[in-house]
């Protein structure tokens, strides 16, 4: 059976206002509980817990202590599991959380525990959903404790249970040869096959204002991924329902191969 990492951004899920994008969290889940019936295996890596925290605390950016993120992360995530739970049951499906820190690179007993768990999770059907877990991976100056970004993340778990795909979805089409939000004659690359220097200086910026990566952490996952034999591919997620086309194989966004 296919497995398939699913990585969907902030942008994607919280609108500019800040509150959460109902209509495409629920694509989401139908999307992905179809796939589940059609005996595919679905990791879902979604961000968009401190964007759902600043919503529900009322607050219209990041604060900038690290310990104050930490709080508005934990109100988040819960918000986010508990609209997953909601909408993923309408659908039938299970869920189970997954909250990771770097521990699973660094040790190979965390990294066996982590894996266990999500080849229990797969083999019952149930849609594993990951974050970084925010309480715990704290330093932002030791970048060993911390994944950093989940694009970053999102490719760590595909290579670690050997997924077939990573799909990464965000508020853009695909991978372009320069920002298209700052140069309007920007186009959409269909295929990448390598990422070198030349690749990473096409991108540029930090994305969106509740989006955190930007295109370089989305290169550089790719980057890792495919250094292990996988694919990636790069596509919209304004209608997450693009994913049953991808996985049929159509040739939509860009895909890292
Ligand atoms: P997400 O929240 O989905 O992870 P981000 O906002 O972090 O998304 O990253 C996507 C953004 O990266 C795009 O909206 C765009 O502004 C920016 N970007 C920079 N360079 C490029 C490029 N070459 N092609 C496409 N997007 C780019």
């Amino acid at each position: 059976s296919k497995r398939i990492v699913v990585k969907i951004g902030t942008s994607t899920l919280i609108h500019q206002n800040g509150k959460l994008n109902l209509k495409a969290i629920d694509q989401l889940c139908y999307t992905l509980s179809g796939l589940v019936n059609e005996n595919k295996q679905i990791v879902l890596v979604s961000s968009g817990a401190i964007g759902a925290g600043l919503g529900l605390l009322g607050l219209d950016k990041r604060p900038v202590a690290i310990p104050e993120q930490q709080a508005v992360a934990a109100v988040g995530q819960t918000q986010l599991m508990t609209v997953y739970q909601q909408r993923f049951a309408v659908y039938g499906q299970k869920i189970g959380q997954v909250l990771l820190t770097h521990d699973v690179v660094d040790y190979p007993k965390s990294r066996q525990n982590v894996l266990n768990t999500f080849e229990n999770l797969l083999k019952n059907k149930i849609i594993p959903i990951v974050n970084e877990n925010d309480a715990v991976a704290v330093d932002e100056l030791d970048h060993h404790t911390r994944f950093g970004d989940n694009d970053q993340l999102s490719a760590i778990v595909a290579k670690m249970i050997g997924a077939d795909l990573l799909i990464m979805l965000s508020d853009i089409d695909g991978f372009f040869d320069k920002n298209p939000r700052k140069y309007a004659d920007a186009s959409l690359i269909k295929r990448v096959k390598q990422i070198n220097a030349a690749t990473f200086a096409q991108a540029s910026g930090h994305g969106t204002k509740l989006g955190t990566g930007g295109m370089l952490t989305k290169l550089r996952a790719a980057k890792l991924l495919m250094a292990a034999g996988g694919s990636v591919i790069l596509a919209n997620g304004a209608n997450p329902s693009i994913i049953f086309k991808l996985v049929a194989g159509q040739e939509l966004g860009t895909l890292f191969q």
